[in-house]
Parts: C-alpha cells; sequence; structure tokens
C-alpha cells in the first residue's frame, strides 16, 4: 500500500503486530478444546489484511475469515495453505473462482448451495464449504425451516460441510435472552447434522462462555484490541496507535467561537490546538463539541484535552489551556488513538463501537508502520 504521507508530515498509523499475535493467542487459550479462526474482514478491522494475516498466521492461526471474494483472494495469496472463509457467501457465477483459488464459500442460501454442489457434480469433487444458518439475525443465512431441504440435498449426493455456522446478535450483552434462544435454536439444528464441526461464537461469544465454543470460535473485534463485551474491563491488548500532528497555536478570548456553525463559544481566555485531522481522516464528525454536549479528547504527552467546536473536514480544534506547564507546539504529534485513548473511549464519546473507529483507520492521511511480530522469518 502506498504511504498515505508521502511527505513524512502528516500523521501516524502504528499497528504493534506483537499485540495481535498476543491476542490471538490469548483468546486460542480461552478457547480450549475448540479451534480459534480469525476474522480479517474490511482490511482486518482496519489494520492492513496482509501484514495481519502473516502476523496471526505467525502465531499460529490457520483459519481466517474474510468478508468478500476480493479479500480472500488476498488471504490466499498471503497465505498458501491457510484454510479461508468468505462469509458474504458464493457469488453468482464464482464457483470457478472459489475453487481455483481454494476458498470456502459460507453457503447462506438455496440458491449458493444448488450452485456449489453443481460445482461439485461437475467436478466430482467434495469442494468444502461451510453453511450458516440464521438463528435471530435475519442477514445471511438459511431460514431454520430450511434445513430438511438442505440435508436432502446434500444426502442425495452425499455431500458434508467442513463446518456449520451461525452468527449471534447480542453476544456483547451477556445476559441478553436472545443469547439462550439462539443457542438453543443451534444446538437443535446440529442434531439434524451429527458429527460436523460447529461454530457459533464471535469475540464476545468466546469470551462470555464455553457453551457458545463449539468446535470453532470466530474473533474479530477482540483481535485488535477493540472491547467486545460491554460493561466490562478489555482484556486484550492495544493494538493501533494513530497520532496526528498540531498544524498550529493560537489564543482566544471569553465569548469568541470556534469553528463551523460557531457551535461553541469559549468561556474563558484560551489556549487553542489545531490539529491535522477532520472528518475525512476517519474522526467522526459526531466527536464534534459544543457548549451543550461534550466530544471527542486527543491526548497530549499523556495528558487528555478536550475537542472544541466543530470537527472539520482535515481539522480538530482542541483545548490546551490547562497544559501551559508544557504548552504543545506545531508539528508536535498529537494521540488520537493509543496508550492513553483507546479505540472505545473515542468511540464511546462518537456515540459509536470500536468497529467503526477501526474501520475507519483506512481514511486517515498517515504512513502506516508495523512492528513487534514474532516469527515472520524474513
Ligand atoms: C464479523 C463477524 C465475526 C467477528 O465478530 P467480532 O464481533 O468482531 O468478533 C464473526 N462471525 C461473523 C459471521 C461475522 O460476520
Amino acid at each position: 500500500m502506498a504511504p498515505a504521507s508521502p511527505t513524512g508530515l502528516g500523521g501516524r498509523l502504528s499497528i504493534d503486530l506483537g499485540a495481535l499475535q498476543r491476542n490471538w493467542r490469548a483468546l486460542d487459550k480461552v478457547s480450549t478444546g475448540a479451534l480459534t479462526g480469525a476474522v480479517v474482514k474490511a482490511d482486518a478491522y482496519g489494520t492492513g489484511l496482509v501484514a495481519a494475516c502473516r502476523a496471526l498466521y505467525a502465531a499460529g492461526a490457520r483459519f481466517f475469515f474474510a468478508a468478500t471474494p476480493d479479500e480472500a483472494v488476498t488471504v490466499r495469496a498471503t497465505l498458501p495453505d491457510a484454510h479461508v472463509f468468505v462469509l458474504d457467501g458464493l457469488f453468482p457465477g464464482a464457483a470457478r473462482l472459489y475453487v481455483g483459488e481454494r476458498l470456502m464459500p459460507v453457503i447462506n442460501s438455496l440458491p449458493m448451495l444448488e450452485e456449489w454442489l453443481e460445482a461439485c457434480l461437475s467436478r466430482n469433487e467434495a469442494l468444502p464449504a461451510a453453511f450458516h444458518f440464521d438463528t435471530g439475525m435475519n442477514r445471511l443465512g438459511f431460514r431454520l425451516n430450511e434445513a430438511s431441504i438442505v440435508k436432502r440435498l446434500i444426502e442425495q449426493i452425499g455431500y458434508q460441510p467442513q463446518m456449520i455456522m451461525s452468527h449471534l446478535a447480542c453476544a456483547d450483552q451477556p445476559s441478553h435472552e436472545k443469547n439462550r434462544t439462539q443457542l438453543a435454536l443451534f444446538s437443535a439444528l446440529l442434531q439434524q447434522f451429527p458429527n460436523i464441526p460447529a461454530s457459533l461464537a464471535n469475540s464476545a461469544g468466546l469470551m462470555t462462555g464455553r457453551e457458545k465454543h463449539f468446535q470453532m470460535v470466530r474473533p474479530g473485534i477482540a483481535l485488535y484490541g477493540g472491547r467486545a463485551v460491554a460493561g466490562r474491563r478489555n482484556p486484550m491488548s492495544q493494538v493501533v496507535t494513530l497520532e496526528m500532528p498540531i498544524l498550529q497555536m493560537r489564543e482566544a478570548r471569553t465569548g469568541e467561537t470556534v469553528g463551523y456553525g460557531a457551535s461553541q463559544t469559549l468561556t474563558r481566555d484560551s489556549r487553542l490546538a489545531v490539529v491535522g485531522i477532520g472528518y475525512a481522516d476517519g474522526f467522526l464528525r459526531s466527536l464534534s463539541a459544543s457548549n451543550a454536549r461534550l466530544g471527542g479528547r486527543v491526548a497530549i504527552g499523556g495528558r487528555i484535552v478536550p475537542v472544541v467546536g466543530r470537527v472539520s473536514m482535515d481539522m480538530v480544534v482542541v483545548d490546551v489551556t490547562d497544559l501551559a506547564d508544557q504548552p504543545p507546539r506545531p508539528g508536535q504529534m498529537v494521540e488520537i488513538l493509543g496508550r492513553t485513548l483507546g479505540v472505545d473511549d473515542q468511540a464511546d464519546a462518537a456515540g459509536t463501537i470500536g468497529y467503526e473507529m477501526l474501520t475507519n483507520l483506512r481514511l486517515a492521511r498517515a504512513t502506516r508502520s508495523y512492528f513487534g511480530a514474532e516469527g515472520l522469518g524474513g
């Protein structure tokens, strides 16, 4: 990937691949008895697909879940002997591609199943695939009442899927009743497909009870340091650090306003730093502040300071009046995500989830660097 800041004057996005590896190993320990996969969709949650795949493989991961065929092809090119699932399923007419690239579609519907079984028949080969049944998301997957048709179609030709899976809607809220309902529906479904490995848990499912582990777990967000389970301390290591430079310092007086819409009036004489990150970099506009509402925060030298006024396309203004003992200066880097402010601190302030903060990293006009990986060789 071309550096987003060829001059080196833009921001810095640092990805700690050692933390990614520690996170995978920690989750693998929790899921003893089940295989631990790795969900790498959306550019490995914004951290970089190729680098993340290499690091995860070196840590021991062998089962990778991409969303799209494009992502899956990249995983395959990076890891010749990994098992690669395509969560979005089999795209119409794409069976040849999947077979050629040794991708396993997650079969989500009867039309997908028919097309895959035809490919098996025409090649006289039981091409591996996972079957996904919907147990309460109403997103992808067979309806449960299609199980008997699925069974009949595969029995006709003596086909067996590699895995039966479903996906939890509320795993981040462990006491939500829907978890029990989905688990019960999934367990009942498995009676109809005996001796086929099963998979139900995302990160939160994996972290909240062995009964959801079955034979394979599919963590995503927790690998990348995000909070999987609401209202609990997040035990994962932070993977991402994003720093962006201060463009200008300025003094402003009580009663003056800051930014578009004049949404915030200063209530004291203030020292402001203009930071070179805006909504075009994934610093969401919902991190804007006003007199009525606290917005996002950033950290300078390990100290947290608030956003003032609206987030612009390329800039945000922060109040550094309280840093008078160590006045920030133009060019100095400001921590947007990192040790002081985690992904979820920023996400909470923006009214969103860590997943969205992370996948927005792709937008940041910053130079990426990777460090910390073990066992990559070369
Ligand atoms: C994204 C996804 C996961 C991973 O979920 P996390 O909450 O990020 O752990 C697992 N399974 C499926 C089907 C997914 O779409």
